[in-house]
């Protein structure tokens, strides 16, 4: 094997090059390398991408195949089809041990490919503490269906499990992003019953459709919250999902979400609040206040077990993600990628990335 190969790296805010690297080694027990067999771009890479961050490679979103094992791995074998959770976890500390790895206590824990340390955009990746974060992927799944358990699927899964969705709770999603179809996936897979997407990109909302929604709402055509409160007989939804970062739709979230009910928020970007107001001119039900409802914010679920869960109700629940991918691409031209994946009136959803074609 050569010592060389190329990733996706950021050199500064905003400067992305596809460059040659190091292939990486082992520098832990518990690491595993991996040839990547499928990387994406998220949209937290977008956002990553932006930011004063070392120059590592970028991505934390793959597929690939066991070709190096620390001393300390067990229960793995060279050539496994493998994938990893996004949000690393040690397994260990408090926060692991009872279940909560989003809020892993080692320093190392919680930290993400691509920000700090080289991702998944590359012909090699390293693993850290790949016992508890790495899973085999069963042979009747696609890298396109197991790749989405790394990352987005299983957040859009967390944003519901966290709002404590009942079944035949009523949804309302803002924004249908890769991450926002997702949770309208998820709402269907848990048993939600009124599934309501609001995008304002309209091959997003077709998606949506196809993914589970009932009702599409185009925020730019009409005032939606008054829409969702009259098709919940002024109440407002059970679970208000935010799936985009910003501030208007988190206010319609707010707007939105019935009293008893839940808004659960993607919250990884860091968003700033300025004078936040709850809208109120819309129904005397839903009050100008925030008593009595529940806001939540989700880091993606991680590990092993989380996977494998994940990847079960794949094969089983006969999901279908086939629309989420819309582009494919090799790692080369990777850059192409970025520029369609940061326009909010494309057809891109999720880019398939393959280092080695
Ligand atoms: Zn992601
Ligand atoms: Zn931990």
């Amino acid at each position: 094997m050569s010592e060389k190969m190329i990733g996706c790296v950021r050199k500064g805010p905003g400067e992305l090059v596809v460059e040659e690297r190091k292939i990486p080694s082992i520098e832990d027990p518990t690491d595993v390398i991996l040839k990547v067999r499928l990387c994406t771009i998220c949209g937290t890479d977008i956002h990553m991408a932006e930011l004063p961050l070392p120059d590592v490679i970028m991505g934390h979103e793959g597929v690939g195949e066991i070709v190096e094992l620390g001393a300390a791995v067990e229960d793995f074998l060279e050539g496994e089809r493998v994938v990893a959770s996004c949000m690393l976890a040690c397994g260990t500390c408090a926060s692991c041990q009872q279940g909560d790895q989003s809020a892993c206590l080692h320093p190392q824990g919680r930290v993400q490919h691509g920000t700090v340390m080289d991702g998944y955009q590359a012909q090699y990746v390293r693993i850290p503490f790949a016992p508890y974060n790495l899973c085999k992927v069963p042979d009747t799944l696609s890298d396109e269906q197991a790749i989405l358990a790394t990352d987005i699927f299983s957040t859009g899964i967390g944003v519901l499990e966290r709002a404590s969705l009942r079944v035949g709770d009523s949804v309302a999603i803002f924004a249908q992003g890769p991450l926002g179809l997702c949770v309208t996936a998820a709402a269907r897979a848990l048993g939600a019953g009124l599934v309501i997407a609001v995008e304002p990109n309209p091959y997003r909302r077709d998606v949506a459709k196809k993914m589970g929604a009932n009702i599409v709402l185009d925020p730019g055509e009409r005032d939606v919250v008054s829409e969702i409160l009259d098709l919940t007989d002024g109440y407002g939804v059970n679970i208000a999902v935010e799936a985009v970062g910003k501030q208007v739709t988190l206010q319609s979230a707010f707007g939105t979400a019935r009293i008893g009910g839940a808004i659960s928020s993607l919250g990884v970007y860091g968003l700033e609040f300025d004078n936040l107001s709850i809208p109120s001119e819309h129904s005397s039900i839903v009050p100008d206040s925030f008593y009595h409802r529940r806001f939540v914010t989700t880091l993606c679920p991680s590990g092993r077990y989380r996977l494998q869960r994940l990847m079960d109700l794949m094969q089983y629940g006969r999901l279908d993600f086939s629309p989420l991918w819309t582009h494919s691409l090799p790692l080369v031209d990777i850059l192409d990628g970025y520029e369609m994946s940061k326009d909010p009136k494309g057809k891109a959803i999720k880019i398939a990335v393959r280092p080695f074609s």
